[in-house]
Order: structure tokens, then C-alpha cells, then sequence
């Protein structure tokens, strides 16, 4: 059976911390999905179109990278694309309080499905995307945190 994973967020924008999460998960898994998260409440700065191209830009040549843009609970979604498995990232102590809430309540949703963290190095886990989205606002040299062409 393909062993795919769901890695959700709201990537606006998608980061190099976000890229080496990827980067750890990719020799684990046959397929990766990169589900950008909508939220019908707020609206955000980057469209879905924007950040959707972003990561496209990244990861065009990688067969095992899918993109895409869904609504509704991240557990329904790995059910849809038969993904075993949810990525997410953790930096610190505060991404642990909020990744250890989500991903309990996850499997109380659905128990088949299996949360994978993954630490950054150190030189990413500072990075955050609503710091690098203030500097994109306001025309800074992002060389250091995202890999696409702005
Ligand atoms: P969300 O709104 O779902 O938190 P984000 O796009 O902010 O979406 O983050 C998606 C995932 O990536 C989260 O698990 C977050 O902790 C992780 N993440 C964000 N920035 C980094 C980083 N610099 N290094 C590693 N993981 C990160």
C-alpha cells in the first residue's frame, strides 16, 4: 500500500522552514500532499491561486509532491486522498502546546490517521511565515526565507 502523507497549513506564505519538512519527510513516504488550508472567516493577504503557484514553483519536477486547496476538517481530507498520515512542523515549546492539541483532537476524529512531527534545523526554526509575510509586504530581501521567485 503507498504510504501518503497530508502535510496541511495555511502557507502564506510557504516558508524554508515549511521546504525542510518536506525535505525530512520525503525518503518516508510515496506520496506527499501540501494542502493549503481555506478559511471561509478570514480573508487573507496571498490568494489560494498565489500561494498555490508559490509552492507549484518549488516542487514542478518532484513526482511525489501534489498541491492542492481544501475547506472543511484536515482529517476528511486525508480520508478523500487515503493518507495515513499528517506533517506538521515543530519550532518550540509554543508550536508543541498548539500541535499537541491539534493533533489529539485529530485522532479523536479519526484514529486511523497518524501525526508525524518533524523539528527543523536550527538555522529554519526561527522562521515564521507571518514574519517573512511583512517583509514581502514591505519589499525586503527574503533570499533567506522562502525559495520562490516574489
Ligand atoms: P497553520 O496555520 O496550520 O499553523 P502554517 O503554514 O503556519 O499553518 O504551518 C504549517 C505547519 O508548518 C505547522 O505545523 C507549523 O508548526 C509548521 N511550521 C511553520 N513554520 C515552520 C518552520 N520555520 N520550521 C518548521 N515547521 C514550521
Amino acid at each position: 500500500m503507498k504510504k501518503i502523507a497530508v502535510f496541511p497549513g495555511s502557507f502564506s506564505p510557504f516558508t524554508k522552514g515549511h521546504e525542510s519538512i518536506i525535505n525530512s519527510a520525503l525518503p518516508l513516504f510515496d506520496q506527499i500532499i501540501i494542502a493549503i488550508g481555506k478559511n471561509s472567516t478570514k480573508k487573507p493577504i496571498f490568494s489560494i491561486e498565489k500561494r498555490k503557484n508559490w509552492i507549484k514553483d518549488i516542487y514542478s519536477n518532484n513526482h511525489k509532491i501534489f498541491i492542492l486547496d481544501y475547506s472543511g476538517l484536515t482529517v476528511d481530507l486525508c480520508k478523500k486522498m487515503e493518507a495515513k498520515f499528517i506533517l506538521r512542523g515543530l519550532r518550540n515549546v509554543d508550536d508543541f502546546k498548539f500541535e499537541n492539541d491539534i493533533a489529539k483532537t485529530n485522532m479523536k476524529l479519526n484514529n486511523d490517521i497518524e501525526t508525524v512531527f518533524f523539528i527543523p534545523p536550527a538555522e529554519f526554526s526561527h522562521i515564521s511565515s507571518t514574519l517573512v509575510r511583512d517583509i514581502m509586504l514591505n519589499n525586503g530581501d527574503t533570499s533567506n526565507f522562502i525559495s520562490f521567485k516574489f
